[in-house]
């Protein structure tokens, strides 16, 4: 059963909450703004704020899930933070592993500590990886993400805030590219989308294009639901082909 509004997932698991900026796709972070609410309505977890803590008393929320979900790990924070301690997410990684009927899509900006966790670790076979690309600038963690071994590794290039130029997506299964939304949001060119979505087909990478954001591609400011998904004409929801990639 879907219970968030993200796309591209169909439940979230927050075994902790809180991030801090590391590069600028953080700059108008929604986790902040919504753990500032949520602060703001006394929900517990968040009596903090967006400050980083971990939650033991979430840890098992899975294994209650019978029915196979794709859960979203952490929107409200980024696992691989630098005060997440390692103890911990093998604990998370456990609770993954003893799971085997849902999938785990892990999202990080900080590509250092997710190679340092996996070094001497594997990941368990259920588990989505992927990194979070903004810019230019951030490519590199392409590189880090494409050398560890999980059936899945994926790309969000979202907010889509530069150019990103080429594309080496050699080991990666699916990309998802989204505009900013919000009133500080910043335009994305649409010929930056194009761009990736042109090398996904090149390289037979799934494309998922979540939404145009604030700006429309028109480049007129109005609501993100106004401004919907749709690119050439169509709206591209591929989805990474699971049993291809198990073979
Ligand atoms: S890494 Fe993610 S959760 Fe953390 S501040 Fe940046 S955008 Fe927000």
């Amino acid at each position: 059963m879907k219970t968030t509004k993200i796309e591209w997932t169909e439940a979230t698991w927050n075994p902790s909450v809180g991030c801090s900026k590391v590069t600028a796709g953080c700059k108008n972070c929604y986790a902040e703004v919504m753990a500032r609410r949520l602060q703001a309505m006394g929900m517990a977890g968040y009596e903090d704020g967006f400050k980083f803590k971990i939650l033991p008393e979430r840890l098992h929320q899975p294994v209650s899930v019978k029915k196979p979900t794709k859960f979203f790990v952490n929107s409200m924070s980024d696992l691989f933070h630098e005060k997440m301690p390692f103890e911990f997410l093998d604990k998370i990684f456990e609770v993954i592993a003893s799971t085997p009927q849902h999938h785990y899509q892990i999202l990080t900006k900080r590509e250092h500590i997710l190679q340092r966790y996996f070094s001497e670790r594997v990941a368990p076979k259920n588990v989505w990886l992927g990194v979070t690309v903004e810019h230019k600038q951030t490519k590199h963690r392409i590189d880090i993400l494409r050398n560890i071994e999980v059936p899945v590794r994926f790309v969000s290039i979202e907010p889509l805030i530069g150019d990103v130029g080429n594309l080496n997506l050699d080991g990666i299964h699916w990309v998802i590219v989204g505009g900013e939304s919000g009133v500080s949001a910043r335009p994305m060119n649409p010929e930056w989308v194009i761009n990736i979505k042109k090398q996904c087909a090149e390289q037979k990478v799934a494309f998922f294009f979540k939404q145009w954001g604030t700006w429309g591609e028109d480049g007129v400011k109005r609501s993100k639901k106004e401004n919907g998904s749709i690119l050439l004409g169509k709206e591209w929801k591929e989805e990474p082909v699971l049993e291809v990639i198990a073979s």
